[in-house]
């Protein structure tokens, strides 16, 4: 007989465990697929982020930690469950199916920070070992950036710690950075602990919400006294590169933004078509899955009823461990025709470490606080760790950790050969005018505008405007030198950014890219106003309003069809249209570029499911996300931003806030214009000299 878990965390382990021990292995062959071939014993993850303990004390080899289980590191990619058979990838790039007799699915959750904008781009998730190592080696970072920095805001920004979310998680890491960082000041010279800010910030009005009224309150005052801030009844909005936005509008800046709430489901349970409710997968209470005779579920990824207390049992590592043991326990009692047992557990307690050698406890109804909770905290956590080996590393970190400074060494990586995400809301400043360069930037969403500052004009003018699909950074980065203008974000912005080195090197190795950056350079409306100043000169007094060719008198909704597009498109004399939505803002442009992308995506549509073409929706295959500049941008930038794109028209909207169309720009009367200007600048010169 063949069994097969997928996962290696708490509830698969105590079930590959208990059901080696009860059936020997010639009886039946235990396969055990986990991505990482280690567990991570997530409840000392923020003493590894806190340097108090290594990373490999927090992670156990799980092939030694279960002898006579196959442990195997691919990842499941789909359950046939009808045909009772895995299917994972093969490391040579093929799928390889596999046959079972009983599945266990144990693949726990994942983080989500997609949950709130920006959090993805700028903060660091809390939920495997990677994270924490990461998070630790930040931490480290910004105490050497602060060091070398002479700009006092700046220096308080790289100091300012954020956790979003005060559970377990967000508590312990808040408790943890605090005490590296305050206790590590004393090897530092340009701050003090007084330059020190972390913040807790947390939606309801209580933290810690799972433990007793009493020792939360113990909890949030330690902390505090710790010099942790903690804002309650606060939720995050979105994050930047700045900090975070809360939902009272206020700015939290810091450099370090750690985000402990938001769990999505598993991709391979995602895509399972069984019982689920929240997305977890509902199991009978012996914990097979509903409608499934040899498929069962434990762990965080499934949702069990506990019959202790007729409640569905809480995501924690307490709980799957039981339900782990208890599930191979059943299996074995189907296997031996004997009748199943519900699930059925009492929680022990409740331990949380709040930093500062402080924690809380609720063992077997008892409440314990302060030094004594933390011993025991770290007393049970050793006793719990699943390997001798590892109980005596923990111990000596922890012994060490009593006795020794923490440790402030990191490898520091090469943030030039990075690509990142950023995100931005506008108003933000991506970069400033004589900053030296650092990454090449990619537009995904939104829009930015180019300002530049001058010796005779110290006014910031908005030079160009940039959209989707855009980039800047090139020319600093190919040239050399400081950059020539700001770039402040006018909507929500995406970037993607690719970091000075690897640019660099990609730019060299691909010709057909350095061949598109010079055109882009040579393109660009700086070569332009160079090469006629005058031009420049001549627009800048000229109100926008007055270059505007009037809208055409219909104008097309996105619901109108391809078919009468196309035609709409051949009698446009501007060369293209404007679609409008239902509350007839600009929703959409359609030029000859944008025709010839439309039809390279119909042509991916498989034929059968394409249906009349010319019939769809304009909507259904027009990439939104159109340039334009509004009334309040000068004819400098809207020129400017025709020149960048290569464009020939442009349209024009109220103001940012009024997205209602009121005309558009057309290269041809720009032109005339400059032309009408410069024989007038003429004539007059004339009168004057005769
Ligand atoms: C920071 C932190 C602190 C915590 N502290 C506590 C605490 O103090 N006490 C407590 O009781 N609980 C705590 N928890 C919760 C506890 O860790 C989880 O409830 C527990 O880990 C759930 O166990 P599990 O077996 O369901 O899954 P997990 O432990 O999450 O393991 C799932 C495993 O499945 C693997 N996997 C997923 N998909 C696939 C696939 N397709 N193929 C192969 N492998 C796959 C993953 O890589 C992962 O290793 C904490 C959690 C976190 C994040």
């Amino acid at each position: 007989m063949r069994v097969v878990i997928v996962g290696g965390g708490f509830g698969a382990v105590q079930f590959a465990k208990t059901l080696r021990r009860k059936l020997p292995a010639s009886e039946c062959e235990i396969l055990l697929f986990n991505r990482e071939n280690h567990m991570v014993f997530h409840p000392l993850l923020a003493d590894v982020a806190g340097a108090s303990i290594n990373a490999d004390a927090a992670a156990a080899p799980l092939r030694q930690m279960l002898p006579g289980v196959g442990c195997r590191t691919e990842r499941v990619q789909r359950i046939d469950l009808h045909a009772s058979e895995i299917e994972f990838d093969d490391g040579n790039g093929a799928l390889t199916r596999l046959p079972y007799d009983h599945i266990v699915i144990a693949c726990g959750a994942e983080s989500n920070l997609g949950i709130i904008p920006g959090m993805t781009e700028h903060a660091f998730p809390f939920k495997v070992m990677r994270d924490a190592i990461d998070l630790r080696q930040h931490v480290v970072r910004q105490m050497e950036q602060a060091e070398a920095c002479s700009d006092p805001d700046r220096r308080r920004w790289f100091l300012n710690f954020i956790i979003v979310g005060a559970g377990f998680s967000g508590v312990e890491v808040a408790g943890e950075i605090n005490e590296l960082v305050r206790s590590s000041t004393r090897f530092y010279r340009n701050f003090r602990k007084e330059d020190v800010v972390v913040t807790l910030v947390h939606s309801q009005d209580q933290i810690l919400p799972e433990v007793a009224p009493k020792l939360r309150e113990f909890a949030r005052k330690k902390m505090e006294k710790a010099g942790i801030t903690i804002l309650l009844n606060t939720r995050a909005v979105a994050a930047t590169h700045k900090g975070i936005e809360l939902n009272n509008g206020r700015m939290l800046a810091g450099a370090t933004i750690v985000c402990t709430i938001g769990t999505a489901i598993a991709p391979l349970v995602q895509n399972l078509d069984v019982p689920k409710e929240r997305g977890r997968i509902r199991t009978a209470p012996e914990m097979r899955i509903e409608g499934q005779t040899n498929a069962w579920a434990v762990g965080d990824c499934a949702l069990i009823v506990n019959t202790f207390d007729n409640k569905p049992s809480p995501p924690t590592g307490q709980f799957a461990e039981r339900q782990g043991r208890q599930a191979a326990l059943n299996l074995v009692r189907i296997l031996k025709g004997e009748p199943t047992q519900p699930f059925r557990f009492k929680a022990l307690g409740q331990l949380c470490s709040i930093g500062g050698y402080q924690a809380v406890a609720e063992m077997l109804g008892v409440h314990i606080s302060g030094f004594l909770a933390w011993f025991l905290w770290r007393g049970v956590y050793l006793f719990k760790l699943p390997t001798w080996s590892r109980r005596i590393k923990v111990a000596l970190d922890w012994a060490w950790d009593v006795l020794f400074p923490r440790d402030l060494s990191f490898l520091s990586t090469d943030s030039t050969q990075n690509v990142t995400h950023a995100y931005y809301l506008p108003g933000d400043y991506i970069h400033r005018q004589g900053e030296l360069a650092r990454t090449f930037s990619i537009i995904e969403e939104g829009e930015v505008e180019a300002l530049k500052m001058t010796r005779q004009n110290p006014e910031p003018q908005i030079v160009a405007v940039l959209s989707k699909g855009d980039f800047f950074g090139e020319s600093t980065l190919m040239g050399d030198h400081p950059h020539e203008t700001t770039v402040r974000a006018r909507t929500v912005v995406r970037l993607t950014q690719i970091g000075s080195g690897l640019f660099s090197q990609l730019a060299g190795a691909s010709a057909p890219l350095r061949d598109l950056l010079s055109r882009t350079l040579s393109r660009r409306s700086g070569d332009f106003w160079r090469r006629l100043p005058l031009a420049k000169s001549l627009l800048s007094d000229e109100p926008l309003a007055s270059l505007l060719d009037p809208l055409p008198a219909k104008t097309l909704s996105k619901d109108t069809t391809f078919a009468d597009a196309v035609a709409a498109l051949n009698e446009s004399p501007a060369g293209g249209l404007l679609f409008l939505d239902e509350k007839q803002c600009l929703w959409g442009t359609l030029d000859r570029n944008d025709l010839y992308d439309m039809i390279a995506r119909i042509a991916v549509i498989p034929i059968e499911s394409r249906g009349d073409i010319t019939q769809r929706k304009v909507s259904e295959l027009l990439l939104t996300n159109p340039l334009y500049v509004s009334l309040d941008d000068s004819a400098v930038a809207a020129t400017a931003t025709m020149l960048d794109h290569g464009i020939s028209w442009l349209p024009v909207i109220h103001s940012k806030d009024d997205l209602r169309p009121v005309g558009y720009l057309r290269g041809e009367r720009i032109g005339n214009r400059i032309i009408q200007k410069i024989a007038h600048t003429e004539a007059d010169h004339a009168k004057v000299a005769s």
